[in-house]
Formats: C-alpha cells, sequence, structure tokens
C-alpha cells in the first residue's frame, strides 16, 4: 500500500522535533535551540535536560551535585563548543570562521510546572559569538556530544537573514552543512 500523503510530508520535512508546536518538547537526551546568524553575529540558544548533563533534573541539594553543575557550566561555557565554517572557494577546504565569543551564560533552569507530577529541570545555554565572515556561513560544528556522552542528538533552528531551516546534529553527526 502508499503511505499516505502526511505520513510522506512528515518524514520529508520533519527532521526533528518542531520548535513551534506550542510548548517546549522536553526528551532525555535531546537538546533544542536555535542558532540565529547575522552580518558579524552568531547567537546560539540550547536547551539540554538536565539528566543528560549531570545525571539529575532537581535543584542539586549535596555537595557532590553543587559540584557537578559547577562543572557543567564551566565545561558547556567553553568559547570551542561551536565552530564555524565559511566556503573556502573553488576547490579548497572550507575554512574556519573566525570567532570570539563576546557573551556566554549557562543556568540550570528547574520546571516548575508539575503538571504531570515529575519534576524536570534543563542548562539553558546562551552564546553569541563576533564573527567575520568571507563569504558565507557554510558549516556548523559541535563539541557538544564529546563533553556530554549522554546526549544523543539536538535539532536546531538555523536563521539566517535569507532563510530558516532545521538541522539535526548527533553523536554520530557533529557538522551539519548549511
Ligand atoms: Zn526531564
Amino acid at each position: 500500500m502508499f503511505k499516505s500523503l502526511s505520513s510522506v510530508l512528515l518524514s520529508l520535512f520533519v527532521v526533528c522535533l518542531p520548535l513551534q508546536a506550542g510548548p517546549h518538547v522536553h526528551v532525555h537526551g535531546s537538546a533544542s535551540g536555535s542558532i540565529v546568524v547575522g552580518n558579524d553575529r552568531i547567537e546560539i540558544e540550547l536547551r539540554v535536560p538536565a539528566l543528560s548533563v549531570v545525571g539529575f533534573e532537581r535543584a542539586p541539594s549535596t555537595q557532590e551535585e553543587t559540584r557537578l553543575v559547577q562543572e557543567a557550566k564551566v565545561k558547556l561555557g567553553q568559547p570551542v563548543l561551536f565552530r564555524f565554517y565559511e566556503d573556502g572557494g573553488w576547490f579548497k577546504w572550507n575554512s574556519d570562521v573566525e570567532a570570539e565569543l563576546l557573551e556566554s551564560s549557562v543556568e540550570l533552569h528547574l520546571d516548575d510546572h508539575g503538571h504531570d507530577h515529575e519534576e524536570h529541570a534543563e542548562f539553558l545555554i546562551k552564546k553569541s559569538y563576533k564573527v567575520v565572515f568571507q563569504t558565507e556561513l557554510e558549516e556548523i560544528e559541535t563539541s557538544l556530544f564529546s563533553r556530554l556522552l549522554d546526549l544523543h542528538d539536538m535539532c536546531v533552528d538555523v536563521i539566517t537573514e535569507a532563510s530558516k531551516a532545521q538541522y539535526e546534529f548527533s553523536n554520530h553527526k557533529t557538522k551539519v552543512t548549511l
């Protein structure tokens, strides 16, 4: 039998979880967020379930848990969490884009909606890079998966002045081509 049209459409267009479908979806092992590319700026905002970062989802209650959260903040605050590449021109490798980390914040957010009596928590990561493009952003690479071994995939909206599209990173695919 033929697949229904809607399931074909789904398989074609929904790369990963739709970001604008109502409330934010929290799936353990999956991060989500957005990367906004401007003329000389790249703004990144990511949500990562705390379970995939520190192994628990509530406010830290012991010294050990507090230490884990502090360590995670340092680890996720690194500038090298993302690297950017631009088209190197004909017959050349894509080259590194010079990127300076202007701002970085990593916070543990506790979910207090509590409708299902389950506690959840997420790390909210925000980064702002100043970039010097010679041409256009071509590839984005992340080292998030080698830092967070319990993270399996990450769905990101990449928004440029000309387009908006979703990309899925995973621990097997740490670089995407735009
Ligand atoms: Zn959770």
